[in-house]
């Protein structure tokens, strides 16, 4: 295993933080980059990470790696250090206000030009040729913040791995997995072993999450060159939602790196044989089907159905109570699907996300992620 420090850009006299990034075995094969907590206070993805370390380490005692395994544990030191009175906020950060998952470089666009008069018929050139002009546009953008810093920072560690796991997880939830529609194929061995819940599907959900900028760029030239080059599926990517936030135990944080384990073996970069592909606990959903429930108006929350529970169209999912009129307004899903997230605060300011439910006919459209 290596270590590589990556500074970041120093954003206040006195003060630099770094990034640091273990690397597992250097030979040929597939790249598996995971990282953990880009949203500084979601949790479980870093103990989970922790304990893969060590199942990694043993795999490459035993010469069993086949590829790389990169992992970041802490892909957000600048989150990790914003604590407003007493609270840790690691989502948004404070100088811009922007999310820290979002604004992601749209590398599609950056390399179309420098291809164009590279590609062949041969799909495998034709990947090393993309990649090689993705690292030359990544490594040409001028980073003026901190955050910006960070943000090429991961972009360079992950841009040219054949599978990268961001992990994140949500208020109260069940296991549930973001990806994009054309890698479905790709991530079915993942979300079954890892036993997602629901599996949320978009192609282009909109705001350049971390995730599709590394999976997207891939589809995109696809569709570009369709019918003048091959371009094949090279970066399954996804957010990975291991549950709510104060799901951080070693039980299930020992169960959940044993999966990625499972479907590191699945995809031959880890020696030994993958344990048998567990049976889907879902069937996929497109994002656009997915709807949130909203707060009629201010008020204390009292939730009827648990996260994990299938939920049909009409049902009451909650009351928001007004104990000054007493008024007590019921909240109906309008879709079926599974309950797979909802907010732990139980004050409801108007308009404010109460809860997801999984529907699988798609009735949004644009953007598509929540804040
Ligand atoms: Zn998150």
């Amino acid at each position: 295993m290596r270590i590589q420090r990556h500074p970041l850009l120093s954003p206040a006299l006195g003060t630099q933080r770094e990034l640091l990034s273990f690397h597992y075995g250097a030979g040929k094969g597939q790249k598996i980059y995971l990282q953990a907590s880009l949203h500084a206070d979601e949790l479980p993805g870093m103990l989970v990470l922790h304990h893969l370390k060590g199942l990694l380490a043993d795999f490459e005692a035993r010469g069993q790696i086949h590829g790389e395994v990169v992992v970041v544990p802490v892909a957000n030191p600048i989150g990790l250090d914003q604590t407003l009175m007493h609270s840790q906020l690691g989502r948004f950060e404070f100088a811009s206000a922007e999310n820290f998952n979002r604004n992601y470089p749209d590398l599609a666009a950056a390399i179309q030009p420098a291809i164009e008069g590279k590609l062949g018929q041969d799909p495998v050139a034709n990947v090393a040729v993309i990649r090689a002009a993705m690292a030359d546009a990544i490594a040409a953008i001028k980073v003026q913040t901190e955050l910006q810093s960070l943000r090429k920072t991961l972009t360079t560690l992950a841009f040219d791995a054949d599978v990268v796991l961001d992990l994140h997880c949500d208020f109260e939830a069940v296991m549930h997995v973001y990806t994009e529609t054309p890698y479905l194929d790709q991530a079915e061995p993942l979300y079954r072993h890892l036993g997602a819940r629901a599996v949320l599907l978009a192609k282009g959900s909109g705001g350049s999450s971390f995730d599709e900028a590394m999976s997207g760029p891939w589809w995109r030239l696809a569709e570009q060159f369709a019918g003048r080059f091959p371009v094949p599926l090279s970066c399954l990517s996804a957010t990975v939602e291991l549950r709510g936030a104060a799901d951080v135990y070693h039980s299930l944080a020992e169960q959940d790196a044993a999966s990625l384990i499972a479907f590191m073996q699945h995809r031959g970069v880890l020696g030994g044989a993958a344990p048998a592909l567990p049976a889907a606990a879902c069937v996929p959903t497109p994002l656009a089907g997915s709807e949130t429930l909203r707060a009629p108006h201010a008020g204390v929350i009292a939730y009827r159905r648990d996260t994990g529970e299938q939920i049909q169209a009409g049902e009451v999912v909650a009351d928001v109570i007004d104990p000054l009129s007493d008024t007590v307004t019921p909240v109906h899903a309008s879709v079926s699907g599974v309950l797979y997230a909802r907010s732990f605060v139980r004050y409801a300011t108007a308009g404010m996300d109460l809860c997801k439910v999984a529907g699988s006919v798609p009735f949004r459209s644009g953007y598509l992620l929540s804040a």
